[in-house]
């Protein structure tokens, strides 16, 4: 059993359990994954937050002025999101993966960012990795998954 995070065009998010990723695509294709509260079959998997996996050296990297300097949470977050894009190579979709290779010992560990669907996160969670969620700035040219 798989969960997918979905939403409907008119706006409303749930939950769909299906026996595989298969399973889902066949019957969204078939137009019979439906929305609950409207009964629309427009509605499509909704990726998590960007996600970041931090290598081991990642608590040192942080800049202490992250800490004590900025003034406001806003400013804060700001930092951050600099602070994660310049420090964090963008993996995109592969986040899990890569997470995974540092995670067994096949790559160094390092800091990454990218997304992952609700699925990646419970297998990365099962195998004990944690993600932290960030909430990055929008761009235009955001990683996609599909
Ligand atoms: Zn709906």
């Amino acid at each position: 059993m798989i969960i997918f995070d979905l939403q409907c065009i008119c706006g409303v998010q749930f939950e769909g359990w299906f026996n595989s990723r298969d399973d889902f695509d066949r019957q969204h294709a078939e137009g019979k994954v439906l929305c609950p509260d409207c009964g629309s079959e427009k509605v499509r998997k909704i990726l998590s937050p960007v996600s970041i996996h931090t290598g081991s050296q990642a608590t040192e990297a942080v800049p202490s002025h992250l800490e004590t300097g900025a003034s406001s949470a806003l400013q804060f977050l700001r930092s951050f999101q600099d602070f994660v894009e310049k420090n964090f190579e963008d993996v995109g979709a592969k986040l899990a993966e890569e997470s995974l290779k540092m995670h067994y010992g096949v790559e160094e560990p390092r800091n990454i960012r990218g997304v992952t669907t609700a699925e990646q996160e419970k297998m990365l969670r099962d195998e004990g990795i944690e993600l932290l969620k960030v909430p990055l700035r929008k761009k235009e040219t955001g990683p996609k998954l599909n």
